[in-house]
């Protein structure tokens, strides 16, 4: 990959990546493995050293790891990482990136700002609501678990199956609510989410079904039936969107 400068000399393309997650870092790492020799610059909006999200529900959650930095040295590999630093948007007529820092300019823009997690609505503020994306959170939901709370985790999915798990390895008392008629019913098929519903018998946490989320009061998770779960903190995994609302 080279490009033609106005004094006819050719030379490597800048390229830079937005989103220090796991998509970002490879690629970053794939370019230099491959040969190429311009500029790599890696921007991520996290202050931390890049790092790898599944452990954050399993290993790091329960202290078991102090974080799960990916095992990649970027100063050796001449990749230039700016992080705490977030991309604000793109003006692909200027081949500039505005972030918080000032400009940045590329030739070439690789996104990978991956996905951030739904919120549940109503819910902004309440103390005691979480959720589960970034070291911080995990590192937020550490100390919940150490205090054996009465825990309730909205939505059956992934980060609640694995969230619940690790709640009930605390010894934290545990009820996941789902709108739905079975965990990860927007992601598989009955017969293959079916089984799924045993891992939470399985763990000792309750399984709510249709049973869909009216409010949050601080200590309470009010569902549309009228019932109330006593909850000393809530675990929020309803899913994720692109993290793209930069490039509006
Ligand atoms: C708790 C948890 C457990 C998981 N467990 C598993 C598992 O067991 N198996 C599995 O296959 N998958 C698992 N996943 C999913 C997996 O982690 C994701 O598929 C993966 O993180 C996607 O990587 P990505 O690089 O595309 O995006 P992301 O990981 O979302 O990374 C994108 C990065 O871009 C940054 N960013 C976003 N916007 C901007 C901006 N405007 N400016 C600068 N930076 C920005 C973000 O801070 C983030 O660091 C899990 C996810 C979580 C949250």
């Amino acid at each position: 990959m080279s490009e033609q400068t106005q004094s006819g000399e050719r030379t490597a393309p800048r390229v830079v990546v937005v989103g220090a997650g796991m998509a970002g870092v490879q690629t970053a790492v794939a370019l230099r493995e491959q040969g190429f020799t311009g500029t790599v610059t890696l921007i991520g909006g996290e202050p931390h050293q890049p790092y790898d999200r599944p452990p954050l529900s399993k290993a790091v959650l329960l202290g078991k790891a102090e974080g799960s930095a990916f095992d990649v040295d970027f100063e050796a590999l001449g990749i230039g990482l700016r992080l705490g630093c977030e991309v604000l948007g793109a003006r692909p007529g200027d081949h500039e990136l505005d972030t918080a820092d000032g400009p940045v300019p590329y030739d070439v823009l690789v996104i990978a700002t991956g996905a951030e997690p739904i919120r549940l609505p109503g819910t902004e503020g309440i103390p005691g609501v979480h959720l589960l994306r970034t070291l911080d959170d995990a590192e937020r939901l550490r100390p919940v678990l150490a205090e054996q709370h009465d825990i309730v985790v909205v939505g059956a999915g992934w980060i609640g199956a694995e969230f619940a798990t690790a709640a009930r390895e605390a010894g934290c008392a545990v009820t996941v609510v789902e709108a739905a008629d079975r965990p990860l019913a927007g992601a598989l098929p009955p017969e293959v989410a079916a089984p799924m519903a045993g891992w939470y018998a399985d763990s000792g946490a309750a399984l709510r079904t249709h049973a869909r989320v009216e409010r949050v009061e601080p200590g309470a998770v009010v569902l549309d039936d009228g019932s109330r779960v006593p909850a000393g903190a809530v675990v929020v995994g309803i899913g994720a969107r692109p993290a793209t609302a930069w490039l509006a």
